[in-house]
């Protein structure tokens, strides 16, 4: 069983969405301010956080921004409200994984917890399937190899590993901060720049037109999402 830690303050919020997620047979914890969800959210045995901004003792943000800043890699999923500023959320500064924008239904934040929980499950051969093709483009996972109109093109080991990353989450966006940390490794110093000039290498040799691509969409400010069945 998943455990989901909620931490929003407002009591009727709260509580519904406890009531939401235990019938979807999820563990439920709650916090009711910013201090405790810190303390609460550094639990290990916490699966995802769903955590609202506007809280007492401490924000949403603060308390995000504390969590990563102390190593905690758990997924977050942030309720917002309009026009609070979701690539700040969603990026490097912040570091939460989604967002939904209150006011929300159960349905839509379910599905979202979904999508982020199947993301943060190990990519193992068999969900990624050992042989990937979508129009002109075919990868072999296991022998390392990338076939363009049936032409082997090659790929340095970064950019295989990013193509590998990219198709695993395919229709997600893939944020920055994710690639930095998945594909590169926390320790090793890579800025977002890096990763942006990868990513037009990459294009460049597996998109027919790189400034119009089929394949690897950017998303303005937030990263990346590949194109493909
Ligand atoms: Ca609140």
């Amino acid at each position: 069983m998943k455990k989901i830690l909620i931490i929003e303050d407002e009591e009727p919020i709260r509580t519904a969405l406890e009531d939401d997620f235990r019938l979807e047979n999820y563990e439920v914890i709650t916090a009711t301010d910013g201090l405790e969800g810190l303390s609460k959210g550094s639990e290990p045995d916490i699966d995802l956080i769903i955590l609202d901004i506007m809280l007492p003792g401490m924000d949403g943000f603060e308390v995000c921004k504390k969590l990563r800043n102390s190593g905690v890699k758990t997924p977050v999923i942030m309720l917002t409200a309009k026009g609070q500023e979701i690539d700040r959320v969603l990026g490097l500064e912040i570091g939460a994984d989604d967002y939904i924008t209150k006011p929300f239904s159960p349905r839509e934040l379910q599905a979202r917890v979904k999508a982020v929980l199947r993301r943060m499950e190990p990519e193992t051969d068999e969900n990624l399937g050992i042989i990937f093709r979508s129009g002109s483009l075919e990868v072999d996972f296991r022998q390392y190899v990338c076939l363009k109109d049936g032409r082997e093109i090659s790929l340095t080991a970064h950019e295989f590993e990013l193509l590998k990353y990219l198709i695993s989450n395919r229709g997600h966006v893939v944020r920055r901060n994710e690639l930095l940390d998945d594909v590169w490794g926390k320790d090793v110093f890579v800025t977002p720049h890096t990763i942006d000039t990868h990513m037009a290498n990459l294009r460049k040799k597996i998109e027919n037109d790189p400034s119009n691509p089929r394949f690897i969409i950017s998303i303005r400010g937030i990263g990346y999402k590949f194109i493909g069945e």
